[in-house]
């Protein structure tokens, strides 16, 4: 799957929804202590399958604490040549908090798309929580759950990946309660089984913002 991340990048890409450089998705299979994510700095629109970056994921836990709540930790492992002289996305910690329990998709794959489109970037930007448009558009609340937005944090901030698993409810367990956060002045979070049905998230949220903004009424 990890060309299919390349294809819904570069189509992000032809979007506007990213300019080069921008952007990152991650993808675990339930069977496996890893995860792949895209490289930082990289341009997404002629990025390769061997540009990915592996996490091992690593479980205890902690002795002597008396809870039984596990510690987690990440570290990288080889994959290619390529990938070697390649760092992780900044946006690592929100990956990682999101894919070292994968929740409701345990038995499935987890994809983590982040991306910045216009539209929705534009509405949060003119006031607008994203979570509050889903009532009136049925068709968008239909397929995708929105959450309440993440204000204003830095990019690559452990503050932004706290805020957006604090919005999508994430839990000890992974579950999330909703498929989309979108965060203030930056951009949104996406999650699902594969790397389309993540981006078919994005779209209709974009599409509805599209025309929440068109016809002023907001
Ligand atoms: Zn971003």
């Amino acid at each position: 799957m990890l060309e299919t991340i390349c294809e819904v990048l570069e189509d992000a890409y032809k979007r506007n929804w990213i300019t080069s450089r921008d952007g990152n998705v991650s993808i675990r299979h339930h069977d496996r202590d890893h995860f792949y994510i895209t490289p930082s700095g990289v341009r997404k629109q002629t990025l390769q399958p061997d540009q990915f970056k592996k996490i091992q994921i690593s479980r205890w836990i902690p002795s002597g604490t008396g809870t039984a709540d596990y510690a987690y930790n990440w570290h990288e492992l080889p994959y290619s040549d390529i990938s070697a002289n390649l760092k992780p996305s900044g946006e690592l910690p929100l990956h990682f908090g999101l894919q070292k329990e994968m929740g409701q998709h345990k038995d499935d794959v987890r994809v983590i798309v982040h991306v910045h489109p216009t539209y929705c970037v534009a509405a949060m930007h003119a006031g607008i929580d994203l979570s509050t448009i889903t009532n009136a558009f049925p068709e968008l609340s239909r397929y995708t759950k929105v959450a309440p937005n993440v204000g204003d944090v830095p990019p690559i901030s452990q503050e932004l990946a706290d805020q957006c698993h604090k919005m999508l409810q994430l839990d000890n367990d992974g579950n999330i309660a909703f498929d989309i956060v979108g965060i203030k002045g930056h951009g949104v979070v996406a999650i699902d089984t594969s790397p389309w049905r993540a981006y078919e998230h994005i779209e209709r949220l974009e599409h509805i913002c599209k025309i929440v903004l068109a016809s002023g009424n907001y």
